[in-house]
Parts: structure tokens; sequence; C-alpha cells
């Protein structure tokens, strides 16, 4: 079962929540046991774990991506888009997650939260949502 979403961004670099989406989805398809793949097919954007409940965790990975990958510093993709850097912090992280379906529901850490990072907005984004059923 594959589902689509939407994601509209709103700035240049952002981290943004898509954990309740993902869970009415895995709900509403009846799955008790299976895995579902949260993929996001863009080459500036990418897919992570982690805390949502502070949301300073976003502001610093996004700061500590920017040191590590600051902007314009000479990389030849920048001559035809000026976006090498989004490409770079896109693919450190990777576009997609995989997270096991138990009992209905997504197991997920108490502190874990799904989420899109954008990272050369603001954009419309897709979201591409398998869930793959292991019932016998
Ligand atoms: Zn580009």
């Amino acid at each position: 079962m594959v589902k689509e979403l939407r994601i509209n961004t709103s700035s240049g670099f952002q981290i943004i929540s898509i954990n309740e989406r993902i869970e009415d989805i895995v709900e509403d398809t009846g799955i008790k046991k299976g895995i579902v793949n949260v993929f996001t097919p863009h080459a500036t954007a990418a897919i992570i774990i982690n805390e949502n409940a502070d949301p300073n965790i976003g502001t610093d990975l996004i700061d500590a991506l920017e040191r590590m990958v600051p902007l314009r510093a000479g990389y030849l993709h920048d001559r035809i888009d000026g976006n090498a850097a989004a490409h770079i912090k896109a693919a450190i992280i990777g576009p997609s997650q995989n997270i096991p379906i138990r009992h209905g529901e997504l197991l997920l850490g108490t502190w874990q939260d799904i989420m899109l990072c954008e990272f050369d907005g603001p954009k419309i984004r897709k979201v591409i949502v398998t869930i793959i059923s292991e019932e016998e």
C-alpha cells in the first residue's frame, strides 16, 4: 500500500514533524504488523527520526549541518543553481526511514518523531509512504 503526502515548506531550512500523518495512514490501513517506509523523492530534502519535544534539537541540527556544509563554499554545482550545500546536507541525512509496525502502531521510541528536513525551501515536497504487511 502506497500513499503520497504533500508538505508545503515555508523557509529555506526547516524541520517539520510528519509523525501524526504517518500514524494516521498506518492506522487507516488496519495493518497490525509490518514495516512502513517513509521516503521523500527530492535531492535537497531528507527524512529523519529524532526528538521533536524540544524544537531546539531541530534548530541545533540545522546549525550543525550549516557548520559542516557552509553555503556557497566553492562547490561546482553552485554554478548551476546555487544549492550545492542543500544537496550535500540531503545526501548526509538520506531520503528515507523504515519504522516497524507492531499491534497497529509505529514502534518509535518515546522521544522519536518522523520529520521532513527542508534544505532548499520554500517548496512543495512529496513524501511517499509505503506500508508492507507482515501478516500471514
Ligand atoms: Zn541543484
